[in-house]
């Protein structure tokens, strides 16, 4: 059969999908994979029940679990479930069984963990974040195998926990003692993240760095200020000062949108509660999104020298604290195959340009291109992940199953 009519077949058959689509969602959703870090049980019952479907479906289902004594079992699930190829080097389709908490139940319009269906819209807590990757590549796999078609490669399905706080019980863990499973010759799709039309393919993260700084001064009475040192003040100083950042490291990199590093005063908190004292003690925080080509260290040295420059002149005392940092991996090359192929699949199915781009955020591929590993994240979303009533669409997701096939065909 010629292979544009062979694919044709295969997408008409994942439009059938709908309604195992639905069901598959709503024995997902109701399997309530919180981890222990956020006081849940953790993914055990999500991944049994997803292991006896996937070797139903025929899949080969190995399990690599980490150990974690604060979930029953004393472990968490890390699945690989393959579908053989004509060759033996492997696409991953990497997608997480962990889901954030519901949060504030008031805000949901029905119980987060079960679905409701409304039109084209699947609501429940992990639709979108990550049963949408779950149910494309499960669906992708199944239509081939319904078509009697093998796949161009190995297909394996890499259903990993602990994504939402961390990745050690997940990839982490995969990548320090199953390194032998991942190849540098391997096609690496991680649908996890993506934009509303499912043109973006995520290659690139800035690198993230949050700052405390911390100002003491003396508190005094606002009617005789000399007597104190306004903290309040050199802050605001201070803040003002930070913004050379944004004149110094000024490379700019097209991939990102803004294609610059940013470097944002965000959270203050409070200091005194009455408006005629002179504050002594003063927080405040920033925000760096930096970009990769940009080593971190540099940033915080100049920051302390802004600082100390800042301590004579208001005498103050300022202490600088970090509270996040992670240097970000070099990018996955736009001319890495799994980047081509994807957006040729995505141009296909959607008839849409597909770009290659940056991130603000971070996503569990940061872990695959530490090593080495080219690794793409794409998918389409509503941006309703960690949100209530988080929800994905029918649309999204047979387009984006369709997309999955198409690389599954394709990837030579
Ligand atoms: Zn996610």
């Amino acid at each position: 059969m010629p292979q544009d009519r062979q694919f044709e077949r295969v997408k008409q058959r994942i439009a059938g999908y709908r309604d195992e689509m639905i069901a598959l969602q709503r024995e997902l959703v109701r399997r309530v994979a919180v981890g222990p870090d956020s006081d849940g049980p953790g993914e055990g019952e999500k991944a049994a029940f997803l292991t006896e479907a996937l070797t139903q479906l025929g899949l080969k289902v190995e399990n690599y679990p980490a150990p974690d004594d604060r979930v029953a079992g004393g472990s968490r699930p890390n699945l690989v479930a393959r579908l053989p190829g004509s060759r033996p080097e492997t696409l991953w389709i990497l997608s997480h069984l962990d889901v954030v908490p519901a949060g504030e139940l008031q805000l949901w319009e029905s119980d987060p963990f079960t679905l409701r269906v409304e039109g084209d819209r699947l609501y429940g807590r992990g639709t979108e974040d990550d049963h949408h990757g779950i149910v494309i590549s499960w669906f992708a796999v199944k239509a081939l195998m319904d078509e009697g078609l093998t796949p161009s490669r190995q297909v394996a399905l890499a259903l990993v926990s602990d994504e939402e706080t961390g990745s050690q019980k997940g990839l982490g863990y995969l990548l320090d003692h199953q390194r032998e499973l991942f190849s540098e010759r391997d096609l690496i799709i991680v649908p996890d993240a993506g934009n509303a039309d499912g043109t973006l393919v995520e290659i690139s993260e800035k690198s993230l760095l949050w700052l405390r700084f911390e100002i003491k001064g003396r508190q005094c009475h606002a009617s005789k200020p000399q007597l104190g040192i306004n903290t309040l003040r050199a802050c605001a100083h201070l803040i003002v000062a930070l913004e050379t950042l944004q004149k110094e490291f000024n490379q700019t990199d097209t991939l990102f949108f803004p294609p610059i590093s940013t470097f944002e005063s965000t959270k203050k908190e409070a200091n005194v509660l009455n408006i005629n004292t002179v504050p002594g003690h003063d927080v405040f925080y920033l925000d760096c999104r930096v970009l990769p080509v940009y080593d971190l260290s540099l940033i915080k040295t100049r920051v302390t020298e802004i600082a100390s420059t800042l301590q004579v002149r208001f005498g103050v005392e300022i202490n600088i604290q970090t509270v996040q940092e992670v240097q970000s991996p070099p990018a996955t090359p736009i001319e890495a195959p799994v980047v081509q192929t994807l957006c040729r699949a995505i141009e296909e199915v959607y008839q849409r340009p597909a770009r290659p781009g940056g991130i603000g955020g971070s996503t569990v591929a940061a872990l695959f291109r530490r090593v080495g590993l080219p690794a793409a994240v794409w998918m389409t979303v509503c941006d309703t992940a960690h949100q209530p009533n988080e929800y994905t669409t029918l649309e999204n997701l047979i387009g984006d199953c369709q997309v999955l096939a198409r690389v599954m065909l394709d990837a030579g």
